[in-house]
């Protein structure tokens, strides 16, 4: 599931062409997916709801631009691959950080939504370009926010991803975590 979920991401980014940071809501917009900012409940990230075949995401708009921006891509994949499972999700806070290793009411939705969000956001080919293009020293809590920016994701994310893909040692997550 997660493996499908990872291919959806970049076949999107295949087919869209993209810049980074890439443009998850033009994204949602080319498959039929309303994005709205809403005042939700502190706890809630985002919503989904399905109506005949038409996507709407809520987004918490209190929340940081950034974690919004993932929150859209990981209610966009709720949208494209579990739609048929149900017309309405809600996630909770912290959807994201899950570890996908711990067990105990973590479904594999959940887990196939964030790997989704993680490969169009932070694709795994850009990054590692760019750090073969510059290096980051995973001790220097700058270049890893430098480049958390320019891909438009909190610098947690991407240490969570950089650490999952093998980019920066296991140690270096627990230390920003
Ligand atoms: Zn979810």
């Amino acid at each position: 599931m997660q493996r499908e979920a990872i291919d959806a991401a970049r076949r999107i980014l295949r087919e869209e062409g993209y810049g980074i940071p890439v443009d998850v809501e033009g994204i949602a917009r080319a498959r039929n997916v309303t994005v709205v900012r809403q005042e939700l409940d502190d706890s809630v990230s985002g919503v989904l709801v399905v109506k005949a075949g038409h996507g709407i995401i809520g987004v918490n708009d209190r929340h940081h631009p950034n974690r919004q921006r993932f929150t859209i891509a990981h209610e966009l994949a709720h949208y494209l691959l579990h739609q048929e499972c149900s017309d309405l999700f809600v996630d909770r806070s912290p959807v994201f950080f899950r570890d996908e290793t711990s067990s105990g009411g973590v479904k594999q939705q959940e887990i196939a939504a964030n790997a989704f969000a993680a490969e169009l956001l932070m694709p795994r080919e850009e990054l590692k370009e760019r750090l073969n293009e510059r290096p980051i020293d995973a001790l220097d809590d700058m270049s890893i926010r430098r480049l958390a920016a320019r891909f438009g994701v909190s610098a947690q994310a991407l240490t969570i991803r950089l650490t999952r893909l093998g980019l920066v040692p296991d140690w270096v997550s627990a230390e920003v975590g």
